[in-house]
């Protein structure tokens, strides 16, 4: 049987890149998945793509940074599943700009979404998982929080922030059986990263050429490689780790 064999599991951001590919996965190893998405269409693709597997999956359309609509979805899920056993804090947006370059919009949206985004399904979904004394939380981070890397200010604070946040949720938590850790990938190929090249610099392949030689096999890295990683952290094989980050950075951080 599956690695999370009747596992309900909720993923923010599945209607692209990583959470799609992750909520794919997740539904061949057995799990129930309520697929969150911002954008309707994308969400309800990654859903119909796990319903033609004959897997379960219900896309649950919410904004992560507003405190209504998550509630919202944490309501949907728990009536729809009757309980939520693995929490992925996925969604998430981009900026590429130096400190001078940034807008104090594009801050607010992104720490919005990335830092704000994090906390309110974790906010909501808790009680119930210190209720049934169980539960599973894994929050997207990134490379970028643990490297300097040019022009990511904005972007390595946020993801830096969500580190901080896993390490502190899993003090507080760990008495309720409920572990919390992190994703740290390296850049890997998805719509996220496609766009910025596109919309962030004048050369896009020598962009992209620069960020191959941080990972050293010279490749970037592909949603399913972080989504094995998420499988893991969601199952129950990873029960020893807690409050702790997981590399799948292709060596950029310590090679
Ligand atoms: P993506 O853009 O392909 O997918 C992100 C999804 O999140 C999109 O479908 C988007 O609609 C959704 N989303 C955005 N704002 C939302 C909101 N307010 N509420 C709900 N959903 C929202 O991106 P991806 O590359 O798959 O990245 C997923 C996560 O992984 C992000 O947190 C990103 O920062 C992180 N990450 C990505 C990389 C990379 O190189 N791709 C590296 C490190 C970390």
């Amino acid at each position: 049987s599956g690695r999370l064999e009747g596992k309900i599991v909720v993923i923010t951001g599945a209607g692209s890149g990583i959470g799609r590919c992750s909520a794919q996965l997740f539904a061949r190893e057995g799990a129930s998945v309520v697929v969150n998405d911002v954008n309707e269409s994308r969400g309800r693709e990654t859903e119909r793509l796990i319903e033609e597997e004959g897997h379960q999956a219900l896309f649950i359309h919410a904004d992560v940074c507003n405190p209504e609509s998550v509630q919202d979805m944490v309501r949907q899920a728990i009536q729809h599943f009757g309980r939520i056993d693995v929490l992925f804090n996925n969604a998430g947006i981009s900026h590429v700009g130096a400190i001078h370059e940034v807008e104090a919009e594009q801050w607010d949206a992104i720490m919005n979404v990335n830092v704000k985004g994090v906390f309110l399904p974790s906010k909501y979904i808790l009680p119930h998982m210190m209720e049934r004394r169980s539960g599973t939380v894994i929050n997207m981070s990134s490379c970028v929080a643990e490297i300097g890397l040019a022009r990511r200010a904005a972007y390595g604070a946020t993801k830096g922030a969500v580190l901080a946040l896993t390490k502190a949720m899993q003090v507080d938590y760990a008495a309720y059986g409920i572990r919390v850790n992190a994703l740290v990938p390296g850049t890997i190929m998805t719509p996220f990263v496609e766009n910025y090249l596109k919309t962030s610099y004048e050369d896009p392949e020598a962009a992209i050429a620069a960020i191959k030689t941080r990972q050293l096999g010279g490749e970037l890295g592909r949603p399913e490689d972080v989504a094995y990683a998420a499988l893991y952290l969601a199952s129950d094989e990873s029960k020893f780790m807690m409050g702790a980050p997981l590399y799948i950075d292709g060596g950029a951080t310590f090679g």
